[in-house]
């Protein structure tokens, strides 16, 4: 019972495929019902949930936009009356050196990656503040810790993230919400499909991982229902590595 989340809402961001679709699946999976919010559609990720048996719904949005923040989460409450859960998912990555990089590829990934991150828990954290519970789960990165390579938008995004998630869990852990992120390590999805197309450089990344491969959206599900559920209810600040042991080694 303690992964049971049969009667629980969860909003997830950027649900259109990778990470996003696998999570909210795996959080229907475990009964909750899901508010699927990407910038294109998530047809595939809400049929995938309802031929399940559950319960799930779709807003198209840029959540980039930090003006229509407020009027989509208000949409995403209305749809089960409530959210327990919100998964911070939604993100892009813009590869160019430092020297060249654009400012508009700096504030695109800024805007979505870090402020659609904080304005969007400090929504859900209001009305989660205000029933003495809920979940918050930001998808940080190993470039939370590291500096990668010709992105440094993302890196600043990303470092950002892993800062929000321990501001918010500081102040919200004794009022029952509990604010933490889950860093994946290199995954197979649309965001690392560049460097897949180099095999050189996937291979090298490859023998860097203890665990042998590089992870699938799959893997996220086990780790994104932990910290939705009561199981992690004293976890509070906590950025969870699913990197196959990357940062160990
Ligand atoms: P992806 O490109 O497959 O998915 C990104 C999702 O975000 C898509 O559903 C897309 O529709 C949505 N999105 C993009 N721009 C948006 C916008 N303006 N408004 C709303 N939604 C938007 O990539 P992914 O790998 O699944 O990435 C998911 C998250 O995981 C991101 O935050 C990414 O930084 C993070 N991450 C990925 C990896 C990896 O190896 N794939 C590693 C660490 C962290």
């Amino acid at each position: 019972m303690l992964f049971d989340l049969t009667g629980k809402t969860a909003v997830v961001t950027g649900t259109s495929g990778g990470l996003g679709q696998a999570m909210a699946l795996g959080l229907a999976e475990a009964g909750a019902s899901v508010v699927a919010i990407s910038s294109s559609n998530s047809n595939a990720t809400v049929a995938a949930i309802r031929e399940l048996g559950g319960q799930a719904e779709e807003i198209s949005a840029d959540l980039s936009n930090a003006d229509i923040l407020e009027d989509v989460f208000n949409e995403a409450r209305g749809f089960f009356g409530k959210v327990d859960i919100l998964v911070n998912n939604a993100g892009i990555i813009r590869r160019t050196p430092a020297a060249d990089h654009a400012a508009k590829d700096w504030y695109d990934v800024i805007d979505l990656n870090l402020n659609s991150v904080f304005f969007l828990s400090q929504l859900a954290g209001r009305h989660m503040l205000e029933r003495g519970s809920g979940k918050i789960i930001n998808v940080a990165s190993m470039l939370s810790y590291q500096g990668g390579i010709n992105v440094p938008g993302y890196t600043a995004s990303k470092h950002a993230v892993a800062g929000v998630t321990k501001a918010l869990a500081n102040e919200w852990a004794c009022r029952g919400v509990q604010v933490n992120a889950i860093a994946p390590g290199y995954m197979t999805t649309n965001n690392t499909a560049p460097i897949l197309k180099d095999e050189a450089r996937t291979n090298s990344i490859t023998e860097r991982i203890p665990a042998g491969r590089w992870g699938t959206p799959d893997d996220l599900k086990g780790p994104v229902v932990f910290l939705a559920s009561s199981a992690s209810d004293y976890l509070s600040g906590h950025i969870l590595n699913v990197d196959g042991g990357w940062m160990g080694r």
